[in-house]
């Protein structure tokens, strides 16, 4: 039986994945213990679960680089608390070659700058390489680095060990009840949410439903440019010549990246056309749930194979045992949505996380904090605003296909 809803609460949270806790957990650490997060299944089972949580650094932007840098500096916080259960963080480091010139230039322009900020890098060699990850032939590479603090985990125990710091601090996370409405005065500001339970008085709502947001919040008033995009992986059978212990590795030429996983290689692609879906249908349950058929995307890996094959010769040899899709919410432009919204007091929004709100969880979870309790931030949020877009139809096709479109672009991270 779920927890009984309280009739009111400082701050409610809508969505308990590792983007949802992460806030809850932030909250509480910025002295804000009267939170509620409201869970229309059970935490962490929407994107969360699915995520492949590398934990890259090497991203475009500084903003970024620093929500991912606070996501580490979450893991040690929680890490170092004897009561907060296992958390097993793999910190492999991340290999990323490239042999395109562009895609050089644009990488060693931010592994530098990651380096000035902190995150160590160093240039490894072909034979270096090859005695760090034995499946990879590096040979086609012009720029091969160590980024050398990255690791990869368990996503689902990240969004657990958030939730459980949360709980610990006095906020309550109710499963199994669904927010059917964010509640607004006549003036438009925030006053509780309509839930499948009954209400919660509340003057701030923090919007984290994932892919799912869009609908609430255009009831709300507000159109998000994001949308369902297809992410997906696949996991080899266990084999001693693609798992054990090694980095990550990013490959951008290929669209693709790679980590070991339950013995094998958990490896992704970026799709030359991704798949999209209408918000507004996006099942509460994601199993079974597959983008229009090819539930197992072997067309799309035949598709990249031509472009992973150069990088990894043992692909056509490898015994695939999973296949794994599920939503990410991609924006129009490739950036979060983090912050909050002027025309609706008391609404702030945490989502738009494209394919990267495991490694930025931490980041994001304390910039909303930090909004809320009027706390300074090292870093300045403003860029991620979820109006930044102006005026959005967040159920226009072509809105859908743009945000598909970032993510066939994307090549790192
Ligand atoms: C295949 C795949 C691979 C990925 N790989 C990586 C990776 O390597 N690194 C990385 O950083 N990220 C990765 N991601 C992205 C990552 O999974 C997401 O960015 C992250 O999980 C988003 O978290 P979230 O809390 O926003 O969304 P979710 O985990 O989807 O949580 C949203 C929650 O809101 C709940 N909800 C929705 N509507 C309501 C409602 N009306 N009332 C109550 N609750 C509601 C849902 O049930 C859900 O639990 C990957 C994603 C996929 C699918």
């Amino acid at each position: 039986m779920s927890p009984t809803l309280p009739a009111s609460a400082r701050v409610a949270v809508i969505g308990g994945g590792v983007l949802g806790l992460s806030v809850a957990c932030h909250l509480i650490w910025a002295g804000i213990r009267d939170v509620v997060v409201i869970e229309r299944q059970t935490p962490a089972s929407g994107a969360t679960a699915r995520a492949a949580a590398l934990l890259t650094r090497a991203r475009p932007h500084a903003l970024e680089r620093a929500l991912v840098r606070a996501t580490y500096a979450a893991l040690d916080r929680l890490m170092a608390d004897p009561d907060a259960p296992a958390l097993d963080v793999h910190r492999v480091g991340a290999v990323h070659l490239s042999a395109d010139p562009a895609t050089v230039a644009a990488l060693t322009a931010r592994l530098q700058a990651g380096a000035r900020e902190g995150d160590p890098v160093r240039a490894l060699d072909e034979a270096t390489v090859r005695a760090l990850v034995p499946w990879l032939d590096p040979g086609p590479a012009d720029l091969i680095a160590l980024s050398q603090g990255d690791a990869y985990l368990d996503p689902y125990a990240l969004a657990q060990a958030y939730g459980a710091a949360a709980r610990r601090g006095g906020a309550r996370i109710i499963p199994d009840t669904e927010v059917l409405a964010v509640r607004r005065s006549r003036s438009g500001a925030v006053t509780g949410l309509e839930t499948s339970r009954g209400g919660i008085d509340c003057r701030t709502v923090v919007l984290s439903a994932g892919a799912w947001s869009s609908p609430l919040a255009a009831a709300a008033g507000l159109g998000l440019a994001q949308a369902p995009v297809r992410s997906l992986y696949w996991i080899t059978a266990p084999d001693p010549a693609l798992g054990g212990h090694h980095p990550l590795v990013v490959m951008p030429d290929a669209g693709a990246y790679a980590r070991p996983e339950l013995g094998g290689l958990l490896f992704g692609v970026r799709e030359a056309v991704s798949r999209v879906a209408d918000p507004r249908a996006l099942p509460s349950d994601l199993s079974g749930f597959s983008f229009g058929g090819d539930p197992d995307a072997w067309d799309d890996l035949l598709e990249a194979a031509p472009r992973l094959l150069p990088y990894w010769p043992g692909l056509p040899r490898a015994a695939l045992a999973h296949a794994i899709t599920g939503p990410s919410a991609y924006t129009a432009d490739g950036r979060f949505l983090v912050g909050p919204v002027a025309s609706v007091p008391g609404l702030v929004v945490a989502t738009g996380c494209c394919g990267a709100g495991i490694a930025a969880s931490g980041g994001i979870g304390q910039s909303v904090a930090a909004l809320i309790a009027g706390t300074p931030l090292s870093w300045d949020p403003a860029p991620l605003s979820p109006t930044r877009f102006g005026r959005v139809d967040p159920f226009d096709p072509a809105l859908w296909e743009t945000c598909a479109r970032v993510r066939a672009g994307k090549r790192t991270g």
